[in-house]
């Protein structure tokens, strides 16, 4: 299998090949078809199986067709909304969405806690589409009233297991209030408890299981 048998966009393809892969990980040929496809998904994989590019490379090219140089703020409306549990697993995951969002006129933003939220608030009024955010610090933005999620096509849930066992499930449970119905979504989980099923039972519909 190679990446430009996945129907990936060029400018994508282009950003992965400067990252030196040569080839598609096991969740990222499973995945990134399924993702393409709008389907929900519930992924079982860990950390170093390359699941982070198997969300955020179809994510991007989902929502390409609203890609922008207009300096407008109305015209970047967050699209993709991808939480993470902690602040260094967020950066990471910031990190891949900038470094395939490349060549796209994307805008992107990791918005975690224990930093001033001020400069992450100015960065939000210039309109972002891709939101990388810890849940808690997520909330404390809603609350700042700089965020609105009526454009939010897409969700990520990362680490999903982690996010339980440090307890983030009401904030979690709160921000999918506030999503539209209508949207794509994602879980991630290195495992699969009973209250993960049930998380993912409230929050994905007809999901495609992928396992590797
Ligand atoms: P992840 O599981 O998403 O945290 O990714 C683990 C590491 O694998 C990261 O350093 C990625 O840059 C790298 N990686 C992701 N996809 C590929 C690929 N197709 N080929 C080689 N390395 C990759």
């Amino acid at each position: 299998m190679r990446f430009d048998e996945l129907g990936l966009a060029p400018e994508l393809l282009r950003a992965v090949a400067e990252q030196g892969y040569t080839e598609p990980t096991p969740i990222q040929a499973q995945a990134i078809p399924l993702v393409l496809a709008g389907q929900d998904l519930m992924g079982g994989a860990q950390t170093g199986t390359g699941k982070t590019a198997a969300f955020t490379l179809p994510l991007l090219q989902r929502i390409l067709p609203f890609a922008t140089p207009s300096p407008s703020p109305a015209r970047h409306p967050v699209r993709v909304l991808i939480l993470a549990p902690t602040r260094e697993l967020a950066i990471q995951v910031h990190e891949s969405v900038k470094s395939y969002s490349k060549y796209v006129p994307l805008r992107s933003l990791c918005a975690y806690g224990g930093v001033d939220i001020k400069p992450q608030i100015a960065e939000l009024r210039l309109g972002i589409e891709v939101l990388v955010a810890t849940p808690g610090r997520l909330l404390d933005l809603v609350e700042h009233r700089v965020l609105s999620f009526g454009s939010v096509q897409a969700l990520v849930l990362d680490e999903a297991d982690r996010m339980l066992d440090m307890g983030f499930i009401p904030d979690i449970k709160r921000i999918l209030g506030m999503l539209p119905q209508q949207r794509q979504s994602l879980l991630f989980s290195a495992t699969f408890s009973e209250e993960i099923k049930k998380l993912a039972d409230t929050m994905l519909k007809s999901p495609v299981l992928v396992e590797v």
